[in-house]
C-alpha cells in the first residue's frame, strides 16, 4: 500500500518495482527468509562484479552496521584516535565513538565540498612528529560527491594509516573511471530507503582484500568459529542482512545505472533552471580532478549576500507551498555532542557550505513537471513573492527516516 502524500513532493522516496516484489515472494516460498541463503550470497558476489571485479563485500542490515564492522576490523579500542569528514552524516562516526575512539574531524575543500586533502598531509605530518598518528581516516563522498580520491589515497599510504570510505550515498559514483568505495582499505555503502539502491534496510562492507572480509563474515555472524559446536573465541554481531532483503538488492543493483541516470536528469533540470538566477548555484563538480557525482540528492546553494531569508524559514515556507527540502548535514564539529569534546582541522569551509546549502526533492519518481512545481514555488518565495498554501498538507509522515 502506498503511503498518500496528496500532492505533497517528499524529498526522497524509494521505488520498488514489480520485479522487486516478485523476488521477495519467490524467496519467502523457500526456507532461505533468514540471515543466510542464496540471494545474500549472490548479492555479495554480484555487487562485487558489477562495481569492482576481484573486490569481495559483505552484506549487513545496515550502513552504520557496515561502518561499525569495519571499526572493529581495525580493532579500535578506547581513546584511539580517528581522522573523519566533519561535513558528513553521524553515522561515519557514531560507532568509532561507541567503540571509545576520539575523532579529529577535518574541513572541507571548496572544490568538492569533500576533506580537504592538504589539511589532512598537513595533520598527518604534525601527528607522525608527535609520534601519534591516528588509527584509521574516515573519508566520505558527500551527496554522492567525490573526493579527492587519489590524493587521499596516497597521502593514507604514505602514513601507513588505513583509509575507510562512507560511500554511503555515493553508489555510482566515479573518481577516475571507477566506482568510489574500492579505493581505501574498506569501503561501506547503504540501502537505507532513500539512498540510491533500497534493500528496505541494508548495507555493505566492500574490500579488495580477502583476509578482511573473511574476518568481516565471521564477525558480523556472532564470531561463532565453524563447527557444530558454539564455539566463540571472541565477541562478535548479528549484523547480516536478510536473504529476503538480499533478493530485492538484486534487483535493485540491475536498476543502477538507469537510477543514477534519472538522478542525473533531476540535477540537470535544477542547475539549468537556477543557473539564470544570480546567487543561486548548484553543487558544483569538482576542477581539480576527474569524477562523476551519483547526484543522490541535489544540493542548491544560496548565496547569503543575494538573499537575506534563512534557511529554516525557507525550509517551512516551502513545506507549506507542499514541498519538503531539507538542510544538508550539520558539521560533525559544530554537534553539541562533539563540541568542546575533540579535535577540528579547520572548520569555516563546511560551516560555510551549510549555512548555505538545501536538499531538494530528488525523488527517482520526481516528473519534470512537478520538479517545475519546486523551482517555481522556491524562485517565487525567493523573490519576496507569494506561494499559495496547500490547505491540506500532511502532517510529518514520510516512508524512511527523516
Ligand atoms: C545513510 C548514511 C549512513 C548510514 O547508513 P544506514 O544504512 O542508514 O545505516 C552512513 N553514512 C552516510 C554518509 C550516510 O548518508
Amino acid at each position: 500500500m502506498s503511503v498518500h502524500l496528496h500532492d505533497y513532493i517528499p524529498l526522497c522516496t524509494p521505488v520498488i518495482g514489480e520485479e522487486e516484489r516478485l523476488i521477495v515472494s519467490e524467496t519467502m516460498k523457500t526456507d532461505w527468509i533468514t540471515t543466510v541463503g542464496p540471494n545474500n550470497n549472490a548479492f555479495e558476489q554480484e555487487f562485487s562484479a558489477a562495481l569492482c571485479p576481484g573486490s569481495f563485500s559483505v552484506a549487513v542490515n545496515s550502513g552504520t552496521a557496515a561502518l561499525h564492522l569495519a571499526f572493529r576490523l581495525f580493532d579500535v579500542k578506547p581513546n584511539d584516535e580517528i581522522l573523519c569528514s566533519s561535513f558528513t552524516f553521524i553515522a561515519s562516526i557514531s560507532s568509532a565513538v561507541y567503540m571509545g575512539a576520539i575523532p579529529t574531524f577535518i574541513d572541507s575543500e571548496a572544490d568538492s565540498w569533500n576533506m580537504d586533502p592538504e589539511l589532512l598531509a598537513a595533520e598527518l605530518e604534525k601527528r607522525k612528529r608527535a609520534n601519534r598518528l591516528p588509527k584509521l581516516v574516515v573519508l566520505t563522498h558527500v551527496y554522492g560527491q567525490s573526493a579527492d580520491l587519489t590524493k587521499i589515497v596516497k597521502i593514507c599510504e604514505n602514513y601507513r594509516v588505513p583509509l575507510i570510505e562512507d560511500a554511503a550515498e555515493a553508489l555510482g559514483t566515479t573518481n577516475n573511471g571507477k566506482q568510489v568505495g574500492f579505493s581505501g582499505t574498506v569501503g561501506v555503502f547503504s540501502f537505507n530507503g532513500n539512498k540510491m539502491l533500497t534493500t528496505g534496510g541494508g548495507g555493505m562492507l566492500c574490500t579488495r582484500d580477502k583476509t578482511l572480509a573473511e574476518r568481516a563474515q565471521y564477525l558480523a555472524f556472532q564470531a561463532k568459529v565453524p563447527g557444530l559446536d558454539y564455539i566463540h573465541e571472541e565477541l562478535g554481531y548479528n549484523f547480516k542482512l536478510s536473504n529476503v532483503l538480499a533478493a530485492i538488492g538484486r534487483v535493485q543493483l540491475t536498476k543502477l545505472t538507469e537510477i543514477a541516470k534519472v538522478k542525473a536528469d533531476i540535477y540537470q533540470r535544477y542547475q539549468v533552471a537556477f543557473s539564470k538566477t544570480p546567487g543561486l548555484s548548484m553543487m558544483p563538480a569538482p576542477k581539480n580532478f576527474k569524477s562523476t557525482s551519483s547526484n543522490w540528492l541535489s544540493v542548491l546553494r544560496i548565496s547569503s549576500e543575494h538573499f537575506s531569508v534563512s534557511r529554516h524559514e525557507l525550509i517551512h515556507r516551502m513545506h507549506e507551498a507542499g514541498v519538503q527540502l531539507r538542510a544538508t548535514w550539520k558539521p560533525m564539529h559544530t554537534q553539541p555532542i562533539f563540541q568542546g569534546k575533540c579535535y577540528t582541522i579547520g572548520g569555516e569551509v563546511c560551516e560555510a557550505i551549510f549555512e548555505e546549502t538545501l536538499c531538494l526533492p530528488s525523488s527517482l519518481s520526481l516528473d519534470a513537471d512537478t520538479q517545475q512545481r519546486v523551482i517555481d514555488s522556491l524562485l517565487k518565495i525567493l523573490h519576496g513573492k507569494e506561494v499559495s498554501k496547500k490547505t491540506h498538507l500532511p502532517v510529518y509522515h514520510f516512508p524512511y527516516h527523516e
